[in-house]
């Protein structure tokens, strides 16, 4: 049955709809990237140090100078205390949360899962041998409470998995909610794995606040970055893995088996991107909310009912409100092959009692492609009542 965990699952639902995107020519509001190049002093820095600088191995936790610039950068923008020796470099947040999962669980350890959840986190949980014990979140505020993390956590708990600023719903949890994960993770004893690779896309007054910094957590918590999020490169691959330094030594074990290193110009690169770009962590929020209103406002003037987005590239839409009466699979699959715009359904990020009426767009694309992406939905909505 172990052996089958694996083959047995289905292509991941960002590749799908990016696949017959492709296929079909469609606006592709799904998977989440941005369709402007990036930072070019990045890009331009990154190509330099291809043709004349370093490409051989790096170190396996990554280039002293990535280190350092990361714990300075979350030092800096947090208000945390990382030195260099806590960071470990990963080939992006995918491989960080395979080496808490390989090097954290052992066979047996039960891990507290919110979902929606990211959809990499089950599969691997499982293949580590952990059970997945699920805290079901619904629209429209999506928030946990105590009753519910009592429910979850058992005197078995090994870790929580904590995705924030939270894909696919757009919330960043507030305040509260983050200290009471924190107290009962500490009356557990649980480590906490902390999926913050949206950290910096954050909008409005809402703030980003990392699990790691409430009381108890220093020494229980991985924190994960990802620099493709930051600089919005997504194709880069550059993550870290950022803890005490015990956990930090148990997790290399596993990354050096995993993928030893990261590409050690591109490392250089994000490096330099951290100590040199402060005004693209200022000015990419604004851009990106700029967009995230345009799309709102083009749904909301369609008869769309648009969920808040305080964070992410993502905003939801929901499918009753907008009056829509299919499940999110099926309007998504139609609303690609009919009207050419491809979305993303959110029952993809569930496994049990599934919450299949919002579907996610992607918002971090130029203004025309917002609009045309406005009057195809529109029209998928329509095309349905065509079928009829
Ligand atoms: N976690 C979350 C919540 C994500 O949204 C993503 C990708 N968008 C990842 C992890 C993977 O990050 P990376 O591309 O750095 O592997
Ligand atoms: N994180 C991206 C999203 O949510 C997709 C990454 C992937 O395709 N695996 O759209």
């Amino acid at each position: 049955m172990a052996n089958a965990i694996f083959s047995s699952l289905p292509t991941t639902v960002f590749e799908e709809m990016s696949g017959l995107a492709r296929t079909l020519g469609a606006i592709n509001l799904g998977q989440g990237f941005p369709d402007d190049p990036g930072p070019e002093p990045l890009r331009a820095k990154a190509a330099d140090l291809v043709l004349n600088g370093y490409n051989q191995y790096p170190p396996m936790a990554g280039l002293p100078e990535l280190r350092q610039a990361v714990a300075d950068h979350y030092n800096r923008t947090q208000g945390l205390d990382f030195e260099a020796a806590e960071i470990t470099v990963t080939s992006g947040a995918t491989e960080a949360l395979a080496a808490c999962f390989l090097g954290l669980i052992e066979p047996g350890d039960e891990v507290v899962v919110f979902q929606p959840f990211y959809d990499a986190y089950l599969p691997m949980i499982r293949r580590a041998g952990g059970v997945p014990k699920l805290v079901s979140l619904k629209p429209p505020h999506w928030r946990f409470d105590r009753a519910m993390l009592e429910a979850a956590f058992t005197p078995r708990t090994r870790m929580v998995v904590l995705n924030n600023p939270v894909n696919p719903t757009g919330v960043v949890i507030p305040d509260e909610d983050l200290a009471l994960l924190a107290e009962v993770c500490v009356a557990h004893d649980a480590i906490a794995v902390c999926d913050e690779v949206w950290e910096q896309v954050v909008f409005g007054n809402a703030r980003h606040r990392p699990l790691i910094a409430y009381p108890g957590m220093r020494e229980r918590t991985v924190k994960i970055g990802s620099a493709g999020k930051m600089f919005g490169l997504t194709g880069w691959k550059v993550g870290f893995l950022c803890a005490a330094p015990g956990l930090t030594h148990a997790l290399s074990r596993t990354h050096q088996f995993l993928t030893f290193t990261t590409a050690p110009n591109l490392q250089a690169a994000v490096a330099w991107g951290l100590a040199n770009l402060g005004d693209w962590f200022r000015d990419m929020p604004r851009t990106l909310e700029r967009s995230r209103d345009r799309l709102t406002e083009g749904l909301r003037r369609e008869g769309f009912a648009v969920l808040p987005s305080a964070g992410t590239y993502f905003l939801n839409i929901d499918l009753p409100g907008s009056g829509i009466t299919e499940g999110d699979r099926d309007f998504c699959l139609r609303a690609v092959k009919a009207a050419g715009v491809a979305a993303i359904p959110v029952s993809a990020f569930y496994e049990a009692d599934k919450v299949s009426s919002i579907v996610r767009l992607c918002f971090s694309k130029g203004d025309a492609t917002l609009d045309e992406g406005v009057v195809r939905l529109a029209k998928a909505r329509e095309s349905k009542g065509a079928d009829a």
